[in-house]
């Protein structure tokens, strides 16, 4: 199948992408890699009357160390992300939430902002910004608007932001020499989205977590920082309290069905990758889990 019929325009600058995306508000779609929005387009899932292409912005590109934050640029494509050593030594994160993002072909062509504002509850990125406590930087008609992370994703393929707005860049704390990640996602074939994934970051003092943020993916409609996370900070943790916050993940995930999985075996994984969250943080292979949730 083809797109339907489309006008197209390629921007010179923000403020211009921003005049057109004010024109022609929910009837535009902002063409970043394509590489979600084309393939939507040829299914004809979506029908955009107007494509604002901002492959030319070079002002959105980018990576750089800005005070104690790493900002990105949204037109950054995922291999840049992959090669900059400014992502390993500061956000190793998102390098590692990065090298399970599609197939290289795809990885040379999507861009982080593309990803963040396509919003698919199985993605990795979302999640990684959640994890990481990123702020998502959007430009519209009254100006930047910074928003964090958690607040960013509404739902499925729903952000915070509006027709008429951009997303320009995202800034991401810098990894403290203490802090320790972890990147682990359960797919049928490597690049696949995930059927359930997890990114944490994490400070730990004294074999304990002084701090843990677990960003959850494909749980539900969006990326979930669980909860569940409070009941193993500040603690020395034994199976138990590893199970009582198993636990207490168990309520707050809300998966879907699909043909990939059912809830229940999303759940049953969902615990599966916080004990070995948590066994391989902690280097504490007696919390790995090992019975049926
Ligand atoms: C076969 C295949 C497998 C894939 N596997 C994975 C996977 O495992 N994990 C994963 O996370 N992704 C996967 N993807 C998606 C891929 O990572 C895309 O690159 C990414 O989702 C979108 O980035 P893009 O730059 O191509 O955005 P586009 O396709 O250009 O845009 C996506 C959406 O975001 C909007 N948008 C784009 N940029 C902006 C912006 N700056 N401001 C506002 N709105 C914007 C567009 O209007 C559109 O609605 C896969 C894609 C394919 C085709």
């Amino acid at each position: 199948m083809k797109a339907s019929a489309f006008a197209y325009a390629r921007p010179t600058s923000i403020a211009h992408a921003l005049e057109l995306l004010g024109v022609h508000g929910d009837k535009a779609k902002v063409l970043s890699g394509g590489q979600s929005l084309m393939p939507a387009m040829n299914l004809r899932l979506i029908s955009p009357e107007f494509i604002v292409d901002i492959g030319g912005l070079a002002e959105l590109r980018g990576i750089v160390v800005k005070g104690d934050a790493l900002s990105i640029g949204a037109l950054t494509r995922h291999v840049e992300v992959l090669k900059a050593p400014e992502v390993a030594a500061h956000v190793p994160l998102l390098r590692d939430a990065t090298s399970h993002v599609a197939h290289p072909a795809i990885r040379n062509r999507g861009t982080l902002g593309g990803s963040l504002a396509h919003a698919d509850p199985a993605s990795e990125l979302p999640a990684c910004m959640v994890a990481l406590g990123a702020t998502i930087i959007a430009c519209g008609p009254r100006g930047e608007r910074r928003i964090p992370a958690q607040e960013f994703f509404t739902g499925i393929y729903e952000t915070a932001l509006s027709p008429h707005e951009l997303l320009v860049a995202v800034e991401l704390p810098l990894a403290r020499k203490d802090s320790a990640h972890f990147f682990h996602e359960f797919a049928r074939r490597h690049g696949d989205y995930a059927i359930v994934g997890l990114a944490a970051q994490s400070i730990i003092v004294g074999g304990q977590f002084a701090e843990l943020r677990l960003g959850f993916f494909a749980v539900g409609d969006r990326p979930l920082l669980a909860g569940a996370a409070d009941k193993l900070v500040n603690v020395a943790v034994t199976p138990e309290v590893l199970a009582e916050a198993a636990a207490v993940l168990g309520e707050e995930l809300d998966p879907q069905e699909d043909q990939q999985a059912t809830p229940a075996m999303r759940r049953h994984l969902a615990k599966v990758l916080l004990s070995r969250c948590v066994s391989t943080l902690l280097s504490r292979p007696d919390l790995q889990f090992r019975t049926a949730a």
